[in-house]
Parts: structure tokens; sequence; C-alpha cells
């Protein structure tokens, strides 16, 4: 298996780089960072000041055999109904979609830390990964499949697939 996190708009070398190894850890697998050339703009509500999530993840094409496609966004996402989303998965592409809007300390008026940064956005996509494996949210609160309300759900779960779900992921 490999993964592929597409970039959807300008994202930092030293953040996706760290990603890619962080994400390619956990599943063991060849991650491969490319750009996506879909017009995040297209996806953009001017009302609710937020891309459309699905339309975004449509965009992405679908996977290739033993591949996983993952769009990375640093816009706020959302899908009707819901004020936002941290992230998206069909599981009939392979493809899921992840924001790194919500994601930041500064957001909420914190103060900057990198790594609790860079944590979230690993367990989101390993998360999105998960659901295009057809996993379910999980009961356990430290699993990665474990469905995150709030960002204080996603810093108690932990990186990893709990012995439940890891079976599922078949490499
Ligand atoms: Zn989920
Ligand atoms: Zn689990």
């Amino acid at each position: 298996m490999k993964i592929t996190l597409k970039l959807l708009g300008d994202i930092a070398d030293e953040i996706t780089e760290k990603l890619k190894d962080s994400v390619g850890g956990i599943f063991h697998c060849p991650v491969e960072i490319k750009v996506n050339f879909s017009d995040l703009a297209r996806a953009y509500d001017p009302e609710r000041k937020q891309y459309f999530s699905s339309k975004l993840l449509a965009s992405l094409g679908k996977s290739e055999r033993e591949e996983r496609i993952v769009g990375i966004a640093d816009v706020d996402l959302y899908v009707p109904r819901l004020k936002f989303v941290f992230g998206e998965a069909d599981l009939v592409s392979g493809t899921a979609i992840v924001s790194l809007y919500r994601l930041r300390q500064e957001y909420y008026g914190l103060a900057l830390d990198e790594a609790l940064f860079l944590e979230r956005a690993t367990k989101e996509i390993v998360h999105e990964v998960g659901h295009t494996f057809g996993l379910g949210h999980c009961p356990d609160n430290k699993c990665v499949m474990h469905f995150s309300n709030s960002l204080a759900d996603t810093d108690l779960k932990e990186e990893h697939f709990c012995s439940e779900c890891r079976p599922k992921i078949i490499l």
C-alpha cells in the first residue's frame, strides 16, 4: 500500500515532510506528496466563509489499487448541517480529506505549539485513512478511530489503532 497526500493549496514543506514521516511510520508504507490542481475557490461558500468538504474530496479523483489518497487543506471545511468538519472520507474511491485549519493552538487564541499541531494532524489523517478501510467510529477513546467531537477528544486519543481496529487495516 501507499498513501498519497495531495495538497490543496499552499502548505509549508516543513509541515508536509513531517506528516509524511509520521503517517508513514504508523502505516509502515511509503507516503508520497503531490500537489492537487483543484480550484479551492470553487468550493468556497461566501456566506459561511468556509469550503465545502465533499466538493474538494470529489476533486481528488479515485485512488489506484493499493493506494489511499488524502487531501490536505489549510482552510475551514464544512458539510451541510454541520458547523465544520475536521475531515471526511469516501470508502468507494479510497479518498479522504483533512483540514489543518482548526488544529492549531493559535486558532483558539493560545500559544503556538507545533508538536501538538503535527500530532493532531497525524491523528486526523490516520483516522480518515481508517474510514477508507471501512472502519467506523470506535468506542475506545484512546483509539485513533474514536470520534472527535472537539479537539479535546483528538488530544485524548492516540495516533494508533486499538487491537480491535488494527486487524481491519489490510495492507
Ligand atoms: Zn470519523
Ligand atoms: Zn479502535
